[in-house]
């Protein structure tokens, strides 16, 4: 190869021709948890798993790679690895945190605080004047997380990572739900990143793990050092499923974001849907910031519907082909509610601030056709028309909503 390699070609190539032992073309799964020493005095490449094993090396040297950063660790999940970021700054320091992050990250950074003495403000990190003004006392970690989840606010990365620098706070930004493929904070300014290799990263929904990747050597080397210490390190079966997983993302990564941007379109215009928040649609406030900041708009979307949080649950236990469950990023649709599911550990002052209503519907849109989900998706909508139609005494059963207007109409419920 002479220059550096397309993306797609970097992430195909991960960890290819990387076996010393048998020149496999894929390396092999590395479980010892020691390795043999042939002077006690020096140690090989290898000494003790925890420290270092192959396979983890060949994992965080890939994302690295797509993250365009230094140096990555890999750790065993997501929080690992936020919580590892974390121990870069001491006692009594001041963290300013976008107060929509995920729900566990707010949990630790406020069970930290407690510990640590921290000062944490929480702040609307979309809104620069407000970051602003928080940044107008020093602080020592700005964390941010864009798009959000769930509802999928986007945060100006160049202008948010020059305000936090400039407070004297080294910025982390969470890339789980867009990853490498279609962002790039690092490339923005971000001295760390962190996501959970357990959504699209793996992409698979069949390990659990988290990366860290810097560019400060410093901050490389005090990564490593805590995750051996902590000892919270990815396990070689996880780092081998991660590492096959990563070099399909390109290509998941943009066939999710286009059936989410077609299925965030449909779901606009359906009468029973009264919010869709998608990056990629243009009334989206964050719209002309994600077009610029990422490469795609994702696999995640966030809607609300006419009813209550009964309606909610009752949409999403019709689905078929979104299943119930909360994770994000993989092969196959997923459906959540994040006040009882995701974001349950907030407290509902927190779940309000960030805008987490408790009707508010997740959906993580996998690789299953397009016309498919809307099918299933359609058939939930209009499943709901039909209840609300029995308890009005309608004897209606439609399955195309086009044939529920005139009913509609005459009834007199239009909103
Ligand atoms: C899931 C998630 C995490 C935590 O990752 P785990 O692997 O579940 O520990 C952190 N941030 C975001 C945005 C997430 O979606």
């Amino acid at each position: 190869m002479t220059g550096p390699a397309h993306f797609s070609t970097r992430a195909a190539r991960a960890g290819i021709n990387r076996d010393p032992g048998h020149q496999g073309v894929v390396a092999p799964i590395a479980i010892s948890s020691a390795y043999q020493r042939a002077d006690p005095n020096s140690p090989g490449p290898y000494d003790y798993a925890r420290t270092a094993a192959p396979g983890r090396d060949l994992l965080a040297e890939a994302i690295a790679d797509l993250e365009g950063a230094r140096g990555a660790v890999t750790v065993s999940s997501g929080m690992a690895a936020i919580d590892l970021v974390l121990n870069l700054v001491g006692s009594h320091a001041r963290i300013v945190c976008a107060h929509d992050v995920y729900g566990g990250t707010r949990r630790l950074i406020d069970a930290r605080a407690e510990q640590r003495g921290w000062q944490v403000d929480y702040v609307d990190c979309t809104r620069t004047a407000a970051l602003k003004a928080a940044l107008n006392t020093p602080a020592n970690l700005v964390f941010l997380e864009t798009p959000s989840n769930p509802r999928l606010r986007i945060t100006d990365i160049e202008t948010a990572c020059k305000l936090a620098n400039a407070a004297g706070a080294i910025s982390v930004v969470d890339n789980t739900v867009l990853s490498a493929a279609l962002q790039k904070p690092i490339s923005l300014g971000a001295d760390l990143t962190v996501a959970s290799v357990t959504k699209m990263l793996n992409g698979h929904s069949d390990m659990v793990g988290g990366v860290v990747c810097a560019t400060d050597p410093d901050h490389i080397e005090a990564l490593k050092w805590w995750a051996n210490a902590a000892g919270a390190t990815t396990g070689g079966f996880d780092a081998f499923l991660a590492l096959r997983g990563l070099r399909t993302l390109p290509l998941r990564a943009q066939a999710q974001s286009e059936t989410a941007l077609d299925l965030a379109e449909r779901l606009s215009a359906h009468p029973k849907v009264t919010r869709v928040d998608y990056p990629g649609l243009t009334p989206h406030p964050g719209h002309q910031i994600a077009k610029a900041q990422q490469s795609g708009f994702g696999c995640l979307l966030s809607l609300e519907l006419e009813g209550g949080p009964k309606a909610a649950t009752r949409f999403v236990q019709s689905l078929q082909l979104f299943t119930l469950a909360q994770s994000l990023g993989g092969v196959e649709s997923l459906s959540n509610i994040p006040a009882t599911m995701t974001h349950a550990s907030m407290t509902p002052e927190a779940r309000t601030e960030a805008g987490i209503s408790d009707t508010l519907i997740r959906l993580s849109v996998g690789l299953e056709d397009v016309d498919d989900l809307w099918a299933d998706l359609a058939t939930g909508l209009n499943a709901l028309r039909t209840r609300a139609a029995k308890r009005r005494g309608w004897k209606a059963d439609y399955d195309d909503f086009r044939a529920w207007e005139p009913v509609k109409q005459k009834a007199g419920w239009e909103k």
